[in-house]
């Protein structure tokens, strides 16, 4: 009677898409009909996505840095222009930005959270300011599943008259209980004169999975007809008065309606389209977003308690008091001086007991190409965010026992 060692077990990685037969079948449905792409599943996901997240409208696109690319756009986010970013954040939120030909003003994070929180906000405004770009935009992420505190970011922006670009690719399902109401991640401010757009990934290790997919969400119906328009070519059916389209006998027949084979381009935009395949994916996986969230809630309960022993070694990730979170990352926080281990060597042992970890993230003002551009802002609670955060194994098919056997492997990598 010996008990398997840790290695045996089935490798855990530190985040997983679950697939099931009925998102096999909704898939199945798509290739056996008339849409690969531009069809009824796309429309539907958007419908969908928008009731859920409780925005007006919802477009679909590739992945989260294309819904990234074009909020930025849909704004007019352009050269001399600047957003403000916070640093620990996946390079995307970031490089969309230069994308748009815009400087990106890195803010710093609270070191436990590592959410940007408005004094970090308002210090990049001013850092910015002062190399004179003109700040445009604050895009707050919503790390590991919980929201910045927007109810203050949003009174920001609209103080500043600064547009809101939500980085929600962690956060589908958190609600945002700062303004003492709750508000689902994606319904964005409708306050925020400037613009409010929120934005998701739907990577499989995010917290439900197109393969890749992302969306763009909103209310103000002229923002968002531009996001749609810029997904698609900058490309429109209808003839548009005010638009300026070029040439009225091309557009209308003798009744004046529109010809059938009428487009016009009114700005260049992508192919930033989501195919039907992966819209039926991702609608499929919509329908059990609440059973994810769930799942994900309790095992991060349980983390709590097996981790509570090792403390002050390992804490669990900080919670803040004003949102409900969807989490997508166990972020723990491990003070690997402490424990005498380099955060290297702990990764490789949790390896060898068949537990896989990450670090979300290396701070994005450090990459060689940020540096190159704009030296080294000094940024101490991301560079602090980063010393000591580790995301453990995290995804709704992890049984209950997983997390024991994570906490078990983390105590033996750090002794
Ligand atoms: C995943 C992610 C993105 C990019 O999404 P993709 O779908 O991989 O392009 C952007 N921002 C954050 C915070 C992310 O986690």
């Amino acid at each position: 009677m010996t008990e398997p060692l840790p290695a045996e077990l089935p490798f855990l990685p530190y985040g997983r898409q679950s697939v099931e037969e009925e998102d096999i079948a909704a898939v199945a449905a798509v290739l056996r009909g008339d849409w690969l792409t531009q069809g009824p599943a796309v429309a539907g996901f958007e419908r969908a996505l928008a009731a859920r997240v409780g925005a007006a409208e919802a477009v679909a696109c590739a992945n989260g840095t294309a819904a990234l690319r074009l909020a930025y756009a849909a704004l007019g986010i352009g050269p001399g222009d600047a957003v403000v970013v916070p640093s620990n954040t996946f390079l995307a939120t970031a490089s969309a930005a230069r994308h748009a030909g815009a400087e990106v003003a890195f803010a710093d994070v609270e070191p436990d959270s590592g959410l940007m929180g408005v004094a970090e906000a308002e210090a990049a405004i001013a850092r910015a300011r002062k190399a004179g770009w003109r700040v445009r935009a604050l895009a707050p992420v919503h790390y590991a599943g919980q929201t910045a505190p927007m109810d203050e970011l949003a009174a920001l922006a609209q103080a500043e008259g600064l547009a809101l670009v939500e980085d929600a690719c962690h956060a589908i399902g958190t609600v945002d209980l700062s303004g003492g109401r709750e508000v689902p991640v994606g319904a964005g401010r409708p306050e925020v004169a400037a613009g409010s757009l929120t934005v998701f990934s739907f990577h499989p290790v995010k917290t439900i999975a197109a393969g890749e997919g992302g969306a763009v969400t909103g209310s103000d119906p002229a923002l968002m007809a531009r996001v749609r328009r810029l997904c698609n070519h900058g490309m429109m059916r209808e003839p548009h008065a005010g638009e300026g389209f070029a040439d009225p006998e091309a557009a209308l027949d003798a009744e004046g309606n529109a010809n059938p084979w009428y487009y016009e381009m009114v700005e260049p935009g992508f192919n930033h389209r989501l195919s039907d395949i992966h819209a039926a994916l991702v609608l499929s996986q919509l329908g059990r977003l609440d059973r994810f969230v769930d799942r994900r809630a309790r095992l991060m309960a349980l983390y709590a308690g097996r981790l509570a022993p090792l403390a002050p070694l390992v804490r669990p990730p900080a919670q803040v008091p004003w949102c409900r979170p969807a989490w997508h990352l166990c972020a723990a926080r491990i003070d690997f001086d402490a424990a005498g281990r380099t955060r290297s060597a702990v990764m490789a042992a949790l390896r060898a007991l068949g537990v896989g970890t990450q670090v979300h993230y290396i701070p994005v003002h450090r990459q060689p190409y940020w540096r190159r551009r704009y030296g080294d802002p000094v940024l101490p609670g991301a560079m602090a965010h980063y010393d000591r955060t580790l995301s453990l194994p995290l995804f709704p098919a992890m049984a209950d026992g997983d997390v024991d056997r994570v906490a078990a492997a983390l105590e033996r990598a750090l002794s």
